[in-house]
């Protein structure tokens, strides 16, 4: 019992797991429970059991490597099964957190006493899978199916506290988890507390109106859209109001089964540790330590800068905004204050908080008053002088070691930081739209970049809870750098027959919350345009160029914020305009092109291929760390379908060859912007795997049934 310590406190016995840092449900924790079950059973003088966790946690869930791959005995089935045939009681002791399996493993228990600050919850979800371990059988009969459905379809953590409201946790410890469960133990033993079957109470699911499933159903359609695991959730806890315990759980067996199958699945597991991976450095020295960044200082108080000072106004450090003019902060305040009040008035922040956080947010037009910042982040007009003379003064005031980044979307990192005389404190920190919201922080390493500036911005992302992934000092970095890809394939595709709405349902379909489109639009197209012409100075004229969003932008259309785009609109609604298919139409004559009518299939084929090869290229220039960290910029930032992994993955799991392949043909077909990327000739060739050297990073063993601490 290595991963399990078996001993007496007088007439009960106490399992101890101890499988550090999680407790995860090893095959050594699942024998070690299995032996502990049976001899606390065979031991005539053992009265009662708690099971409890070692180190800093309860068992924190299944060991996530373990999903996929068939079931070695004894299965946390078999578990389950000897804790409900166990003719003694079972105290299930919880601190630290109890998520998925390890969670089940203690519903599974006859009683539950837990810490206050310990937390539960079925995360399985967040995966693509479903509680499968008896879990949407559980829930409904200890709280009511409508607390059970929210809890295993969010996949959100509860607190002990709400678990004990609910009746999920009998009693909270008082004093010390084992004694006071020592004590609940005494008190089962003496009839205090009254013997229980769990599995054949029905006081909370007896009578249960069946429309409240399909009220459910109808009210997450949008959200849940195509994927499985949320809608078998909602079956199996119907199931639960409906059928026997043993009915149910067989019923929640097979769907788990089939979540735990499907491509979904995969692909948010991929995610998972792709978002872990990515926070790590594997070419820095883990000698480098960041350095503490207390106060912060940002440049610019339009969009962007505003939703940056609420990034860090919301992790609890003070921020001073500095713009050009008291007029530009009021606008920047307003903005900032009306983001607050919304929260407010959706309920989503206590108006204590938005205060508090509000008043951390001091603005300036005086550059002294930077001074003290630790780190300072410049989120000015688009454009390299005007960044370079804020650097320049940035230099000047700041103290020595502060870090100096900048939130260009375009333009060379190095190129700024070479005005400075510390370029090896200057970094990109290339937050998206809106900055408050988006998880996403691409940080953009130059040449001169030191290392400890790097590890100080990713320790700076994970105190604003963003994701970091990092990117080389390339044009469009990872993200934009692909979308100029896709887009540009888009655009072309327009001009051989599509329509935008026909691409923007294409990708919706697919998974996409908006079409490609439908974002410009949202995102204004007049910037992009501006970018355009600078770039048209220098871009080689035998490359093919579509001039239809220039000539879009020429009829003074930019998007929403005109009311007019791509589409029509009625505030943010969207209407196809024949104005606009007209304008293809004439683009594609000029040209010389037959339109003819291309099957979505092909659009999408051409858009996923497109996106796919330029991020093998991305990876082998190094832009890019991982396979993987392509796939979390596409998911978190730019709305590529979770359920899909990403477009790398998504390229994976369509096979290397056959992508290689497309690229291949469309390269014969439409030209240079096709050559096939090296990486993925290389790639397909070798086995069809990305290079071993830009593998998915996947770690070997973390094990943990959280996805929320990625
Ligand atoms: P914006 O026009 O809304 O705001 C720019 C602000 O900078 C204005 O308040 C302006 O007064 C101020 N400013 C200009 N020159 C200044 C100076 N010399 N000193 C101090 N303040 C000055 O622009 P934005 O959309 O917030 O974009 C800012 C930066 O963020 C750009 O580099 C942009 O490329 C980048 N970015 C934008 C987005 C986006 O979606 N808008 C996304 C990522 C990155």
């Amino acid at each position: 019992m290595s991963q399990l310590s078996y001993i007496r406190h007088g007439d009960i016995a106490v399992a101890t797991v101890n499988n550090p840092p999680v407790n995860a449900l090893s095959l050594g924790v699942r024998q070690g429970l299995m032996q502990a079950i049976e001899a606390s059973r065979a031991d005539k003088s053992v009265r009662a059991l708690v099971i409890i966790g070692g180190g800093s946690t309860f068992v924190a869930g299944a060991d996530i490597n373990d999903f996929g791959k068939p079931y070695e005995e004894p299965s946390l089935y078999a578990i389950i099964d000897a804790l409900m045939a166990s003719p003694k009681p079972v105290i299930a002791a919880i601190h630290g957190t109890a998520f998925g399996g390890g969670l089940e493993l203690a519903l599974a228990c006859q009683w539950r006493i837990a810490s206050p600050d310990a937390q539960i919850g079925q995360p399985e979800v967040k995966l693509g899978l479903m509680p499968g371990g008896g879990g949407t059988q559980w829930w409904p009969r200890l709280a009511g199916p409508e607390v059970a459905l929210a809890v295993t379809t969010s996949g959100n953590p509860v607190t002990a506290r709400q678990a004990h409201e609910w009746g999920v946790i009998d009693r909270l410890a008082e004093s010390k988890l084992l004694e006071d469960a020592l004590a609940m133990a005494q008190d089962v033993l003496s009839g205090a507390l009254p013997a229980r079957r769990l599995a054949e109470s029905t006081d909370k699911i007896r009578g249960v109106d069946p429309a409240l499933f399909d009220e459910f159903r109808k009210k997450n359609a949008r959200k849940w859209k195509d994927q499985l695991a949320p809608w078998k959730i909602v079956d199996c806890i119907e199931a639960a109001c409906r059928l026997s315990f043993d009915e149910g759980f067989r019923l929640e067996k097979e769907a788990f089964r089939e979540c735990e199958h499907s491509t979904q699945s995969r692909s948010l597991i991929h995610l998972f540790f792709a978002e872990r991976a990515a926070g790590k450095l594997p070419d820095t020295d883990a000698a480098v330590r960041p350095a503490p960044v207390a106060t912060v200082g940002v440049v610019g108080a339009g969009t962007m800068g505003a939703g940056i000072a609420m990034c860090f106004a919301n992790a609890g450090l003070p921020v001073t905004l500095l713009d050009t003019s008291d007029e530009a902060l009021a606008r920047g305040m307003k903005i900032i204050s009306g983001n607050y009040a919304t929260s407010v008035s959706r309920g989503s922040l206590p108006q204590a908080r938005a205060d508090v956080a509000l008043a951390r947010i001091r603005t300036t037009t005086d550059d002294a008053a930077l001074a003290d910042a630790d780190l300072i982040v410049e989120a000015v007009f688009e454009d390299m002088e005007i960044k370079q003379a804020v650097f320049r003064r940035l230099d000047a005031v700041a103290k020595p070691g502060a870090i100096l980044a900048t939130n260009t979307s375009t333009l060379d990192v190095d190129a700024i930081a070479g005005v400075t005389s510390r370029p090896g404190d200057v970094l990109g920190l290339h937050f998206f739209s809106p900055a408050n919201v988006m998880r996403l922080l691409e940080v953009v390493r130059g040449p001169r970049t030191a290392p400890e500036t790097l590890a100080t911005a990713m320790a700076v992302a994970r105190t604003l809870r963003k994701i970091a992934v990092v990117s080389g000092n390339a044009y469009g970095f990872i993200g934009n750098r692909i979308l100029g890809a896709y887009g540009r394939e888009a655009d072309f595709l327009l001009e051989e027959g599509a329509t935008p709405w026909q691409i923007d349902r294409v990708l919706t379909e697919f998974g996409f919350p908006m079409g490609l489109f439908a974002m410009r639009d949202m995102a204004g197209l007049d910037v992009i345009w501006r970018i355009r012409q600078q770039e048209n100075l220098t871009r080689p004229a035998h490359l093919r160029y579509s001039t239809i969003a220039d000539r879009i932008c020429e009829m003074g259309r930019f998007g929403q914020k005109t009311g007019r785009g791509y589409y029509l609109y009625d505030g943010r609604s969207p209407t196809p305009d024949p104005e606009i298919e007209a304008l293809i139409v004439d683009v594609s004559a000029e040209l010389g092109i037959t339109r003819k009518e291309i099957p979505d299939a092909e659009i999408l084929q051409r858009l996923l291929c497109a996106m796919a090869n330029e991020g093998a290229r991305i990876l082998e220039e190094g832009v890019a760390l991982r396979a993987g960290d392509i796939d979390v910029v596409y998911v978190n930032g730019y709305g590529f379908p979770a359920t899909r992994g990403g477009p790398m993955w998504w390229a994976h799991e369509a096979g290397l060859a056959s992508i290689r392949d497309a690229v291949t043909a469309y390269h014969q077909v439409h030209g240079e912007y096709w050559t096939p990327s090296p990486l993925l000739t290389r790639a397909a060739e070798a086995g069809g795997d990305w290079d071993a050297a830009h593998i998915f990073s996947h770690p070997p063993t973390t094990t943990t049934g959280s996805a929320s601490d990625a």
